[in-house]
């Protein structure tokens, strides 16, 4: 992206969620013994299946989810898969903790949140939160039976 610097934050941010909400990463459905939780946010109509495979190290190896809703949704999603993949269990609930801190202010930031920081207007705005926080829950429910090393 060019000339980042000039653009005011909002477009910035604005274009980072479109971005990810038209060219979804990791969309698509994963084969093979995959954890999966399927989520829903009636309020909105967004719907959402993650699948995430989990190694022997605790480790998250490939991870995709599906469905449909609105572009805080889906882009929230895209930016999660991207930022948890390769992560270990533990460092994936330290994300969704700073995830949820940024959004709720309950919790504790523990790391960076790279692009998903265009998200952070969203508590401005509570009836879209379970939007945002959408895929997180879906991250919650799949590492739920998994014990932190
Ligand atoms: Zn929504």
């Amino acid at each position: 992206m060019k000339n980042v610097a000039a653009m005011p934050l909002d477009d910035l941010y604005q274009k980072i969620i479109l971005d990810h909400f038209k060219h979804p990463r990791n969309f698509g459905k994963l084969v093979g013994p995959a954890i999966r939780a399927r989520h829903e946010n009636p309020s909105c109509g967004d719907q959402l299946d993650l699948q995430v495979f989990i190694d022997a190290q605790h480790r998250l190896g490939p991870i995709q989810f599906y469905g449909h809703g609105c572009a805080i949704s889906q882009a929230s999603a895209s930016m999660m898969t991207e930022l948890v993949k390769g992560k270990t269990v533990a460092e994936a609930r330290e994300a969704i903790m700073s995830f949820l801190y940024m959004l709720t202010g309950e919790g504790e930031a523990r790391v960076e949140l790279g692009d998903l920081a265009a998200l952070a207007g969203v508590k401005q705005f509570p009836s879209r939160l379970k939007c945002a926080t959408l895929a997180w829950k879906a991250l919650e429910s799949c590492l739920e039976p998994i014990a932190s090393k």
